[in-house]
């Protein structure tokens, strides 16, 4: 069943202004103009001009200056906690309009980019939080010196976003990097600009000095490329594929600059036997189908064990048909369009694979036939079995609203096919036995399990991937720390010269 709505007046897309903030000024960038897309009906919202390697070079000159100034740096933590506080305010008094952009430019639910918008908010608090109650560390004295281990700023900090949850992996990565006393210019991916751009003017216009942030839409290739590449750039923050998380490690290598990964994922959804196989459905559901798959922590492989397998899976398939897909500004959306019509052809080519390897496709499959959704670029819910877990399309990360099940036998078998991926980047077990839980939490390969949950987020707690799902970790109270450099001061107390030169 389908339901698609007409935009209503009320949520008329309003252009932002096409000018990027460079160094605390706001100008039309340099480069040729790019069409930004509505992917619920493909038609162009408006046209962005990208940015180009010089304006890098120009944000990053300007922040380093801004990271080097007394006025900033100097600043002690209570004072630059009050310029995070700002833009969390900044944030909530434009959620609405910052989450309707969002959805515009993204396809996302606006229920979904409403909570994306407050959750933007609540990580540029939680780091003021941080950042007020840090400590450096008095180490323990082992001679006639006071020793101490502190934390300064690296200077500028590159940012590179992917084009799933914009604002939500911009404030990721600005909150703890500007908490840390540094600068940071910050690439947004090219199909999704606009959302970041409106943070940049919101985060200017509370009085954050000139040159800490600079927004630069662009390519890949040319933007992200260029800030990766420069030598004065310290530290590079990344999210996305990780065929690119590998090249910027590479460039980082090169220059022996740290670098933090937050990749892909294919991630396994475990149901045991004794799980409350409702609260199992509905998770299994929510882990794949929400944000229409387009999510690095999507329960893409679905686990379940023989003994309920049939019924599972035909519970599954017929809640799954049930789901409402249609425009994310009509609020009985639950499954929006894909990010892009181009991304959708990627999708689609996958399911043609699996039904080539061999696989069974139990729901969705195609495009939905509703003439009302037929210029967007949206993907029916799809449940495929029938293959082995060494498939294509079990191995590599669609990120669409593509979910694979497979049966197993035992722990054992579980934990096999389970691990037996690239990726570890997340997982899920659905089960009453708690013990049972905690024993394959800790033999799963993922940075992240969820127990009878699924796709639950806290800032305070850290994220990363392990294997090919990343490097580093974001959130939690070390995610200031991951933005500074560690530096170690001995304060000497000896009364008398060191009698070594006598
Ligand atoms: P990509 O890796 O294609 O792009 C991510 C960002 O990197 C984009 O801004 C992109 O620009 C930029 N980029 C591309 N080439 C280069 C380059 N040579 N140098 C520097 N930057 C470059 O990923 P997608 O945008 O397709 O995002 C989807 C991916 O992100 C999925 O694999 C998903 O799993 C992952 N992801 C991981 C998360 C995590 O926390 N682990 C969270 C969300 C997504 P451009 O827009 O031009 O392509």
């Amino acid at each position: 069943m389908t339901t698609a709505l007409r935009t209503a007046a009320a949520f008329d897309f309003v252009p932002i202004a096409d000018e990027i903030l460079v160094g605390g000024t706001w100008r039309r960038a340099t480069g040729p103009a790019f069409a930004v897309t509505d992917p619920a009906d493909g038609e162009t919202l408006q046209i962005i001009h990208q940015a180009t390697a010089e304006d890098v070079d120009e944000a990053v000159a300007a922040g380093r200056v801004a990271a080097a100034d007394p006025a900033w740096r100097g600043l002690l933590p209570h004072e630059r906690a009050r310029y995070l506080h700002r833009i969390a305010d900044a944030i909530e008094r434009e959620a609405s309009r910052l989450a309707l952009l969002q959805s515009y430019n993204t396809g996302k639910t606006l229920t979904e980019t409403t909570a994306l918008v407050g959750s933007a908010a609540g990580t540029f608090r939680y780091f003021a939080a941080v950042l007020e109650t840090s400590d450096d560390d008095l180490t323990t004295q082992r001679g006639n010196y006071l020793t101490m281990s502190i934390h300064e700023p690296i200077g500028v900090i590159g940012a590179i976003a992917p084009w799933n949850s914009p604002i939500a992996s911009d404030a990721q990565k600005i909150a703890p990097a500007l908490a840390a006393g540094n600068a940071v210019v910050l690439k947004p991916a090219e199909w999704t600009p606009l959302v970041s751009m409106a943070l940049a003017r919101a985060i200017h216009d509370t009085g954050l000095p000139p040159g800490l942030l600079s927004v630069l839409p662009g390519k890949g290739s040319i933007v992200g490329d260029a800030i990766v590449q420069h030598p004065h750039v310290g530290k590079v923050t990344f999210t996305g594929g990780t065929r690119t998380g590998r090249a910027v490690a590479h460039a980082g290598a090169e220059k022996l600059m740290p670098v933090s990964l937050e990749l892909g994922g294919k991630s396994p959804t475990i149901v045991l036997d004794d799980a409350d196989i409702e609260a199992a459905v509905s998770g299994v559901m929510y882990g794949i189908f929400s944000s229409t798959g387009q999510s690095c922590i999507a329960g893409s492989r679905l686990f379940v064990d023989r003994s309920l397998y049939e019924p599972f899976m035909e519970r599954l398939v017929e809640r799954t048909r049930a789901l409402r897909i249609g425009h994310g500004r009509d609020p009985r959306t639950q499954v929006g369009p894909l990010v892009h019509h181009t991304h959708r052809a990627s999708v689609a080519r996958y399911v043609d694979l699996a039904r080539c390897e061999g696989g069974r496709v139990l729901c969705g499959g195609t495009a939905p036939d509703d003439p009302e959704l037929a210029e967007g670029a949206y993907y029916l819910p799809t449940v495929i079995d029938g293959l082995s877990n060494d498939a294509a399309v079990c191995q590599d990360e669609i990120f669409g609203p593509v979910l694979i099940a497979l049966p197993f036998d035992g722990e054992s078998d579980l934990l096999s096919q389970a691990n037996d991926s690239v990726f570890g980047l997340a997982s899920g077990i659905w089960t009453r036995d708690y013990r049972r839980a905690w024993r394959l939490a800790r033999q799963l390969e993922a940075g992240t399990v969820w127990v009878n949950t699924y796709k639950r987020f806290s800032i305070s707690t850290p994220f990363g991937g392990i294997k090919e799902s990343g490097l580093g970790t974001e959130k939690g109270r070390a995610g200031i720390a991951a933005y500074s450099r560690q530096k170690s001061v001995y304060l000497g107390l000896d009364d008398e010269p060191d009698s070594w030169a006598d």
